[in-house]
């Protein structure tokens, strides 16, 4: 077995432990975070038995997504910042957009969608600690932004994703988790006839966290893929 598969079947186990010993028994999936490896490196995975992939920069997921087009089952998920002139390229390629920040964004994924296509699964990013400089819908925006996308044809309204502002400390890192998955709740029971399944939390450094709080994407890059190498971006 290749080092990437040994780490992802350890990841799963681990994610698998943490959320056992929580008392949850629902499926807490697992996103490999491939952005800056190459596509040898996905491949690996893939015969590992890992399906769903994230990536952060369009134009190099593109070039992936299309060296790797043979392997069967292969699901990818936009996890980065959009510019509205790469949405095209992402409604295209992409199966989840975990990273939907604006409405306008939501508006022309649904234009957008290929003809046969199936919906693209999208998640509304909200930035949960209100940093200035982070994107995403403020907690107090979200449940009349998924009015609006849940309205649209083509995109299909999964869930909320965030990204906290970093911290060691578990205690402090599951305050946000909890907020958001209160926000969760909110959505959930405003909307008890849509699919509304997915809370996506939770990276390398606050994986068990996340988890506790009820995550049920985890979006693991380093610890699956090692460290990554910006030089070239
Ligand atoms: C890069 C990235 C990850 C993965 O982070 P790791 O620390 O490598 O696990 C998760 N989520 C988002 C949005 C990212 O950009």
């Amino acid at each position: 077995m290749s080092s990437i598969e040994t780490r992802i079947q350890k990841t799963r186990e681990h994610i698998l432990e943490v959320a056992t010993k929580c008392g949850r028994s629902d499926e807490v999936q697992l996103l490999a975070v491939s952005k800056t490896k190459p596509a040898a490196m996905i491949r690996e995975a893939w015969t590992g038995g890992q399906r769903a992939f994230g990536e952060n920069y369009v134009q190099e997921s593109v070039d992936k997504i299309q060296e790797l087009s043979d392997l069967e089952g292969i699901e990818w998920h936009f996890i980065g910042p959009i510019q509205s002139n790469k949405s095209r390229l992402v409604a295209e390629n992409f199966n989840w957009v975990h990273s939907v920040d604006r409405l306008k964004i939501a508006r022309r994924l649904s234009e957008q969608l290929p003809d046969g296509k199936a919906p693209i699964n999208i998640c509304l990013q909200v930035n949960i600690d209100n940093e200035p400089t982070k994107s995403g819908f403020s907690a107090s925006e979200v449940l009349a932004a998924a009015q609006e996308v849940i309205a649209l044809k083509g995109v299909k309204l999964r869930g909320l994703m965030a990204i906290p502002a970093p911290s060691e400390n578990k205690a402090q890192q599951k305050r946000p988790f909890k907020a958001i998955r209160a926000l969760m709740d909110q959505l959930k029971a405003a909307h008890p006839e849509q699919q509304l399944d997915t809370l996506s939390m939770g990276t390398t450094a606050d994986l068990d966290a996340a988890i506790e709080e009820g995550a049920t994407i985890v979006r693991i890059g380093t610890a699956l893929f090692g460290a990554r190498d910006y030089s070239n971006k």
